[in-house]
């Protein structure tokens, strides 16, 4: 069995493989991946794409570890993957190091695996971007992707999935002052998470809160209208209902033509960031690295204005591309 079936067939190892692959860095397992996800391809864009966010504690894994568990009793197959860039910068990590999850972890169904570490918030998305491609042609037709309100990441995962969902918590004190604008703006659903014990009412009081002031941030009446509902991963109430509007957000998408332009618009997105990516990288070649350096002290110095040293750093990409070598 060649790795594409070992991964069409569910197995374990085969997908573990297969994602080392798609997370390398080594040029001959690039390509290799390449290979791969182009014969997984036919496989995939099944599964239901659902991004979660939220504040480090505001209990992520305790939601994702049950939820996953409800959405396995009712007959899915669960992947957990998770974009960190902590862990890329700082090789610690917010999501944590410690097992997380550990009922999915146990769990036949489900596949939970952490963030890639390598490189760039660039080359963490595309690693996990990859990775979800593998686990649809795996069977797993629920794909969840974790990350934490840090810089980009929640945009980047915005832009792999079909639905956004957004837990908070009733008690930070102001509602809105701790939550930036755009993460209001990114999600499709919101949840008050913690909504137990001696909470549930505060919890309640904040769903409405946050869905009054949602109301002035809404497009015109046909655009999805993002819901605001209170749970408690822990204690495993309404995790249900939050489902259900991932879903129906899912369904509006499709009733709407809108779930195949969204993944298509998202597939140029990746490729563009690609570009970009690939662009910027050729900036670390030695002597264009060097043009760099010199430039950008020139500017400091005053010698050259900003326009000029950019002039100077392309003049030096443009001569690496004729003369590859001659700064090697
Ligand atoms: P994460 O950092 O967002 O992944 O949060 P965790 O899932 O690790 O949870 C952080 C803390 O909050 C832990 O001590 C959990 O036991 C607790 N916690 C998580 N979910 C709930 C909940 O629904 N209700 C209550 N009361 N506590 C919770």
């Amino acid at each position: 069995m060649n790795l594409a079936e070992g991964v069409v067939a569910g197995d374990r190892a085969a997908i573990a493989r297969a994602i080392t692959l798609v997370e390398s860095r080594r040029a001959d397992h690039r390509e290799r991946a390449q290979e791969l996800l182009g014969e997984l391809l036919p496989r995939t864009g099944s599964a239901q794409r659902v991004g979660i966010s939220g504040v480090p504690g505001v209990g992520k894994s305790t939601f994702i570890d049950q939820l996953g568990v409800n959405l396995i009793a009712e007959g899915h197959r669960v992947a957990v993957l998770a974009v960190d860039p902590s862990s890329s910068r700082t090789g610690g990590s917010i999501l944590g190091d410690k097992t997380r999850m550990t009922r999915l972890a146990a769990d036949e169904q489900a596949f939970v695996r952490p963030s890639p570490s390598a490189g760039t918030l660039g080359g963490v998305a595309k690693a996990t971007r990859e990775t979800m491609l593998i686990m649809e042609a795996a069977g797993y037709d629920v794909v969840l992707i974790e990350t934490v309100g840090v810089g980009q990441s929640e945009y980047v995962v915005a832009d792999m999935v079909d639905t956004f969902l957004f837990l908070t918590l009733a008690r930070t004190g102001d509602q809105l002052q701790g939550m930036k604008r755009g993460i209001l703006e990114l999600a499709d659903v919101i949840a008050v998470n913690k909504a137990d014990e001696q909470h549930e009412d505060e919890s309640q009081r904040a769903a409405r809160e946050l869905s009054g002031a949602l109301r002035f941030l809404r497009g015109p009446e046909e655009a999805w209208q993002t819901p605001v509902v209170t749970c408690s991963g822990l204690h495993n109430l309404n995790l249900d209902r939050v489902w259900k509007h991932v879903g129906r957000h899912r369904d509006w998408l499709e009733a709407h033509g809108g779930l195949q332009t969204k993944r298509q618009e998202q597939l140029v997105e990746w490729t563009r960031a690609m570009v970009r990516d690939r662009l910027l990288s050729r900036l670390d070649a030695p002597g264009v690295h060097d043009a760099v350096v010199a430039s950008e002290a020139a500017v400091r110095g005053g010698e050259l204005t900003p326009d000029q040293a950019a002039t100077q750093i392309l003049a030096a990409l443009d001569e690496q591309d004729q003369y590859p070598s001659s700064h090697s």
